[in-house]
């Protein structure tokens, strides 16, 4: 089954971009899953296919149409569709990677990518919108955090990652951020493999690991061991 990704957005040629390359490019190639990026602007109104208007009250920027936004997604998306909504948003519930997990284990997604100052509120109500945000931090348009929640869903894909099993040892897979990495040359500028590594024990291997994941998860995101 294919994992069918609808992006609607001001800039569609902005996509496939970076997604179009390695892990999921190859995936899209082989139509582990499809993208289409449909252009909001094509609903647009008037002469000039206008989306956007001066927010309601006053004050800075500008505000996409909720008639503008709901033509385009109701163009692109039949009312029976069983793909969750989203919207790209600051105001957002924060992607995790267990919220990744359940999207890239359904049908696919709907993404709606903000620009300007927003969306109309009653688009969002009237569609059932989910606000999703990559973060605390403000971006310009929602192309780029569309990418990121595409990406960290489709690496999960069956067939996308060479093993299977790399995706469940992961940073964040059970609150934990990842052990360290190395690999050759054996040592490098005076610097050493750690020994246990090398040892061809794999109890030893993984205790290690596990020590080394709940050192690093305490020092830098202590706020994960407490969830
Ligand atoms: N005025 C808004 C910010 C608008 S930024 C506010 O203060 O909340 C323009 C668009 O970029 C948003 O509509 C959204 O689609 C996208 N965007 C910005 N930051 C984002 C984030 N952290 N996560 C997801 N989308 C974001």
């Amino acid at each position: 089954m294919t994992f069918a990704a609808t992006v609607l957005t001001l800039y569609p040629e902005m996509f496939p971009g970076p997604l179009g390359l390695s892990l999921s490019g190859d995936a899209l190639a082989r139509g582990v899953w499809s993208l289409e990026a449909k252009n909001i602007r094509d609903h647009g109104l008037g002469r000039h296919r206008a989306v956007d208007d001066t927010p309601a009250g006053g004050g800075p920027g500008m505000v996409i149409r909720c008639d503008v936004l709901a033509n385009a997604i109701d163009a692109a998306v039949p009312a029976d569709d069983p793909r969750p909504k989203l919207l790209m948003s600051p105001r957002g519930k924060p992607l995790t990677q267990s919220s990744v997990r359940e999207l890239a284990a359904g049908p696919g997604i709907v993404i709606v990518c903000g620009r300007f100052e927003g969306v109309d509120e009653r688009v969002i109500e009237a569609r059932g919108l989910r606000e999703v945000s990559i973060g605390d931090y403000v971006l310009s348009g929602g192309e780029m955090a569309a990418m990121i929640v595409l990406d960290s869903c489709v690496r999960l894909l069956p067939g996308v990652m060479g093993k299977e099993a790399s995706g469940t040892e992961e940073s964040f897979e059970s609150n934990r951020l990842e052990y360290p990495h190395y690999t050759r040359p054996r040592e490098w500028e005076g610097r050493a493999i750690p020994e246990v590594l090398l040892s061809g024990n794999h109890a030893a291997i993984e205790r290690w690991r596990r020590e080394e994941s709940e050192r690093i998860t305490r020092e830098r995101r202590p706020d994960l061991l407490e969830r």
